[in-house]
Protein backbone atom coordinates (compact mmCIF):
# COMPACT_ATOMS: atom_id res chain seq x y z
CA UNK A 1 0.00 0.00 0.00
CA UNK A 2 2.86 2.53 1.03
CA UNK A 3 4.36 1.55 -1.72
CA UNK A 4 1.09 1.89 -3.72
CA UNK A 5 0.99 5.44 -3.00
CA UNK A 6 4.87 6.34 -3.23
CA UNK A 7 4.06 5.53 -7.04
CA UNK A 8 1.11 7.67 -7.11
CA UNK A 9 3.17 10.88 -5.64
CA UNK A 10 6.29 10.07 -8.21
CA UNK A 11 3.52 9.90 -11.09
CA UNK A 12 2.18 12.68 -9.46
CA UNK A 13 5.51 14.71 -9.73
CA UNK A 14 6.28 13.52 -13.56
CA UNK A 15 2.52 14.87 -14.71
CA UNK A 16 3.36 18.67 -12.52
CA UNK A 17 6.75 18.39 -14.35
CA UNK A 18 5.20 17.70 -17.51
CA UNK A 19 2.67 20.43 -17.24
CA UNK A 20 5.55 23.39 -15.84
CA UNK A 21 7.61 22.19 -19.11
CA UNK A 22 4.52 22.81 -20.82
CA UNK A 23 4.54 26.15 -20.30
CA UNK A 24 8.16 26.59 -20.50
CA UNK A 25 7.69 26.35 -24.33
CA UNK A 26 8.83 29.72 -26.15
CA UNK A 27 5.80 31.08 -28.43
CA UNK A 28 6.91 31.11 -31.74
CA UNK A 29 7.95 34.14 -33.45
CA UNK A 30 8.83 35.39 -36.98
CA UNK A 31 10.19 38.67 -35.79
CA UNK A 32 9.25 40.46 -38.86
CA UNK A 33 8.11 44.09 -38.01
CA UNK A 34 4.35 44.27 -39.86
CA UNK A 35 3.25 47.49 -41.23
CA UNK A 36 0.06 47.81 -39.63
CA UNK A 37 -2.63 46.42 -42.40
CA UNK A 38 -5.01 49.41 -43.41
CA UNK A 39 -8.48 49.60 -42.04
CA UNK A 40 -10.91 49.91 -44.21
CA UNK A 41 -14.89 49.91 -44.37
CA UNK A 42 -16.02 46.77 -46.80
CA UNK A 43 -18.83 47.88 -48.51
CA UNK A 44 -21.89 46.11 -48.93
CA UNK A 45 -23.64 44.39 -51.69
CA UNK A 46 -24.18 47.82 -53.47
CA UNK A 47 -21.84 50.00 -52.54
CA UNK A 48 -17.87 49.83 -53.00
CA UNK A 49 -15.21 48.93 -50.48
CA UNK A 50 -13.64 52.42 -49.26
CA UNK A 51 -10.30 52.02 -50.59
CA UNK A 52 -11.44 51.55 -54.53
CA UNK A 53 -11.53 53.20 -57.25
CA UNK A 54 -15.54 53.18 -57.80
CA UNK A 55 -15.65 53.00 -62.43
CA UNK A 56 -19.72 53.12 -62.42
CA UNK A 57 -21.69 53.71 -59.47
CA UNK A 58 -24.98 53.79 -61.40
CA UNK A 59 -24.98 57.75 -61.99
CA UNK A 60 -22.48 58.67 -65.12
CA UNK A 61 -20.43 57.09 -67.00
CA UNK A 62 -17.07 59.60 -66.21
CA UNK A 63 -14.72 57.37 -65.89
CA UNK A 64 -15.15 55.54 -68.88
CA UNK A 65 -14.41 57.12 -72.74
CA UNK A 66 -17.18 56.26 -75.65
CA UNK A 67 -20.17 56.19 -73.78
CA UNK A 68 -22.14 58.60 -75.05
CA UNK A 69 -24.97 56.11 -76.41
CA UNK A 70 -24.58 54.17 -73.43
CA UNK A 71 -28.46 54.63 -71.78
CA UNK A 72 -27.98 54.92 -67.73
CA UNK A 73 -31.48 54.60 -65.48
CA UNK A 74 -32.33 53.31 -62.26
CA UNK A 75 -28.68 52.94 -61.27
CA UNK A 76 -27.36 51.22 -64.35
CA UNK A 77 -26.00 51.77 -67.37
CA UNK A 78 -27.18 49.29 -70.83
CA UNK A 79 -24.87 48.65 -73.62
CA UNK A 80 -25.20 51.28 -76.85
CA UNK A 81 -23.35 52.15 -79.17
CA UNK A 82 -19.29 51.33 -78.81
CA UNK A 83 -17.11 49.11 -76.77
CA UNK A 84 -16.22 51.37 -73.90
CA UNK A 85 -12.78 51.58 -71.95
CA UNK A 86 -11.87 53.19 -68.29
CA UNK A 87 -10.09 56.31 -68.71
CA UNK A 88 -7.33 55.28 -66.06
CA UNK A 89 -5.32 52.47 -66.93
CA UNK A 90 -4.78 49.19 -64.61
CA UNK A 91 -2.78 46.38 -64.62
CA UNK A 92 -2.92 44.06 -61.45
CA UNK A 93 -6.24 44.39 -59.69
CA UNK A 94 -9.30 43.40 -58.07
CA UNK A 95 -12.11 44.08 -60.30
CA UNK A 96 -16.49 43.91 -59.24
CA UNK A 97 -18.49 44.04 -61.72
CA UNK A 98 -22.05 43.47 -61.87
CA UNK A 99 -24.14 42.43 -65.18
CA UNK A 100 -27.37 41.45 -66.72
CA UNK A 101 -28.03 39.50 -69.79
CA UNK A 102 -31.25 41.00 -71.53
CA UNK A 103 -34.50 40.07 -70.34
CA UNK A 104 -35.74 39.77 -73.53
CA UNK A 105 -34.49 36.01 -74.87
CA UNK A 106 -33.15 37.34 -78.38
CA UNK A 107 -31.19 34.73 -80.52
CA UNK A 108 -29.16 31.91 -79.63
CA UNK A 109 -25.82 31.15 -78.81
CA UNK A 110 -22.92 33.20 -79.42
CA UNK A 111 -25.86 35.92 -80.13
CA UNK A 112 -27.13 36.03 -77.19
CA UNK A 113 -26.51 38.43 -74.26
CA UNK A 114 -23.20 38.45 -75.24
CA UNK A 115 -20.28 41.03 -74.00
CA UNK A 116 -17.09 40.81 -71.94
CA UNK A 117 -14.67 42.40 -69.68
CA UNK A 118 -11.48 43.12 -70.97
CA UNK A 119 -8.54 43.38 -68.18
CA UNK A 120 -5.91 45.53 -70.17
CA UNK A 121 -8.10 45.51 -73.41
CA UNK A 122 -6.89 42.41 -73.91
CA UNK A 123 -7.72 39.36 -71.77
CA UNK A 124 -11.62 38.50 -71.99
CA UNK A 125 -14.02 37.15 -69.30
CA UNK A 126 -16.52 36.61 -71.56
CA UNK A 127 -20.01 38.01 -70.13
CA UNK A 128 -22.87 35.47 -72.50
CA UNK A 129 -26.08 34.27 -71.33
CA UNK A 130 -25.42 31.17 -70.14
CA UNK A 131 -28.79 29.79 -68.87
CA UNK A 132 -29.86 26.69 -70.78
CA UNK A 133 -28.07 28.69 -73.83
CA UNK A 134 -25.57 25.81 -74.88
CA UNK A 135 -22.65 27.06 -77.01
CA UNK A 136 -18.59 25.98 -77.16
CA UNK A 137 -17.51 25.86 -73.69
CA UNK A 138 -14.48 27.95 -73.91
CA UNK A 139 -16.96 30.68 -74.86
CA UNK A 140 -19.74 30.77 -72.36
CA UNK A 141 -20.12 32.66 -69.18
CA UNK A 142 -16.85 32.91 -67.29
CA UNK A 143 -15.17 31.43 -69.97
CA UNK A 144 -11.04 33.16 -70.36
CA UNK A 145 -12.34 33.63 -74.20
CA UNK A 146 -11.19 30.72 -76.36
CA UNK A 147 -8.65 29.42 -73.69
CA UNK A 148 -10.68 27.93 -70.93
CA UNK A 149 -14.23 27.62 -69.74
CA UNK A 150 -15.12 28.11 -66.28
CA UNK A 151 -15.40 25.14 -63.54
CA UNK A 152 -18.72 25.45 -63.49
CA UNK A 153 -21.79 26.97 -65.12
CA UNK A 154 -22.72 29.24 -62.57
CA UNK A 155 -25.08 31.53 -64.48
CA UNK A 156 -28.61 33.14 -63.79
CA UNK A 157 -31.50 33.57 -65.63
CA UNK A 158 -31.88 36.42 -68.46
CA UNK A 159 -32.42 39.49 -66.54
CA UNK A 160 -31.48 38.55 -63.10
CA UNK A 161 -28.59 40.79 -61.82
CA UNK A 162 -24.96 38.84 -61.88
CA UNK A 163 -21.64 39.25 -60.40
CA UNK A 164 -17.90 38.63 -61.16
CA UNK A 165 -15.45 38.87 -59.25
CA UNK A 166 -11.86 39.23 -60.98
CA UNK A 167 -8.17 39.01 -59.52
CA UNK A 168 -5.71 39.83 -61.97
CA UNK A 169 -2.01 39.93 -61.66
CA UNK A 170 -0.72 41.65 -65.46
CA UNK A 171 1.66 40.32 -67.06
CA UNK A 172 5.52 41.25 -67.40
CA UNK A 173 7.87 41.50 -69.75
CA UNK A 174 11.44 42.39 -70.11
CA UNK A 175 13.08 45.24 -71.63
CA UNK A 176 13.74 43.36 -75.33
CA UNK A 177 9.97 42.90 -75.11
CA UNK A 178 10.52 39.03 -73.81
CA UNK A 179 7.66 37.81 -71.19
CA UNK A 180 9.23 37.17 -68.17
CA UNK A 181 6.02 36.09 -66.24
CA UNK A 182 2.14 35.23 -67.90
CA UNK A 183 -0.46 36.74 -66.30
CA UNK A 184 -2.46 35.25 -63.98
CA UNK A 185 -6.37 35.06 -63.65
CA UNK A 186 -8.84 34.07 -60.46
CA UNK A 187 -12.68 34.64 -61.06
CA UNK A 188 -15.88 34.19 -59.06
CA UNK A 189 -19.14 34.39 -61.14
CA UNK A 190 -22.16 34.83 -58.60
CA UNK A 191 -19.86 34.30 -55.42
CA UNK A 192 -18.71 30.96 -56.84
CA UNK A 193 -15.32 29.90 -57.76
CA UNK A 194 -14.80 29.34 -61.87
CA UNK A 195 -11.06 29.95 -62.28
CA UNK A 196 -8.55 29.49 -59.25
CA UNK A 197 -5.21 31.15 -60.00
CA UNK A 198 -5.51 30.40 -63.66
CA UNK A 199 -2.51 30.75 -66.23
CA UNK A 200 -3.37 33.14 -69.24
CA UNK A 201 -1.44 31.29 -72.36
CA UNK A 202 -1.90 34.86 -73.97
CA UNK A 203 -4.30 37.48 -75.44
CA UNK A 204 -7.74 36.33 -75.80
CA UNK A 205 -8.99 36.21 -79.35
CA UNK A 206 -11.88 35.36 -82.02
CA UNK A 207 -9.30 34.30 -84.70
CA UNK A 208 -5.63 33.23 -83.10
CA UNK A 209 -4.04 31.11 -80.72
CA UNK A 210 -3.25 33.19 -77.47
CA UNK A 211 -0.40 34.80 -77.65
CA UNK A 212 1.48 37.87 -75.71
CA UNK A 213 3.26 40.91 -77.78
CA UNK A 214 4.73 43.58 -75.42
CA UNK A 215 2.82 46.03 -73.65
CA UNK A 216 2.76 48.52 -70.94
CA UNK A 217 1.73 47.32 -66.86
CA UNK A 218 -1.31 48.96 -66.91
CA UNK A 219 -4.20 49.45 -69.52
CA UNK A 220 -7.70 50.36 -69.67
CA UNK A 221 -10.59 47.85 -68.99
CA UNK A 222 -12.57 47.59 -71.77
CA UNK A 223 -16.33 46.76 -71.51
CA UNK A 224 -17.30 45.49 -75.09
CA UNK A 225 -20.71 46.11 -76.87
CA UNK A 226 -21.14 43.33 -79.02
CA UNK A 227 -24.57 44.27 -80.35
CA UNK A 228 -26.80 42.66 -77.23
CA UNK A 229 -28.01 45.39 -74.74
CA UNK A 230 -27.15 44.22 -71.21
CA UNK A 231 -26.87 46.38 -68.25
CA UNK A 232 -23.87 46.59 -65.60
CA UNK A 233 -24.15 48.56 -62.50
CA UNK A 234 -21.67 48.78 -59.03
CA UNK A 235 -17.87 48.47 -60.67
CA UNK A 236 -15.24 49.05 -58.72
CA UNK A 237 -11.29 48.43 -58.95
CA UNK A 238 -8.79 48.00 -56.09
CA UNK A 239 -5.12 48.16 -56.96
CA UNK A 240 -3.96 46.93 -53.52
CA UNK A 241 -3.57 43.25 -54.30
CA UNK A 242 -0.08 42.90 -53.08
CA UNK A 243 1.06 41.45 -49.69
CA UNK A 244 2.26 43.76 -46.74
CA UNK A 245 5.91 43.40 -46.35
CA UNK A 246 7.34 43.45 -43.10
CA UNK A 247 10.62 44.62 -41.52
CA UNK A 248 12.75 40.87 -41.49
CA UNK A 249 14.40 40.58 -38.31
CA UNK A 250 18.23 41.07 -38.02
CA UNK A 251 19.84 38.09 -38.45
CA UNK A 252 21.83 36.61 -35.14
CA UNK A 253 25.14 36.69 -34.89
MG1 LIG B 1 -17.79 38.62 -75.63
Amino acid sequence: MKRFALNMLALAMLVATLGLARFTIDEYNSGIVWPEPAAIQPGNSSTAPSDAIVLFDGKNLDAWKNGDAWKIRDGYTEVGGKTIQTKQAFGDCQLHLEFATPTKVKGKGQGRGNSGVYLMGKYEVQILDSFENPTYFDGQCGALYKQQPPMVNASRGPGEWQSFDIVFTAPRFDEQGELKQPAFVTVLHNGVLIHNHYKLPGGTFWDQPPHYKAHPEKLPITLQNHGNPLRFRNIWIRENIHPLVGKQPEAKQ
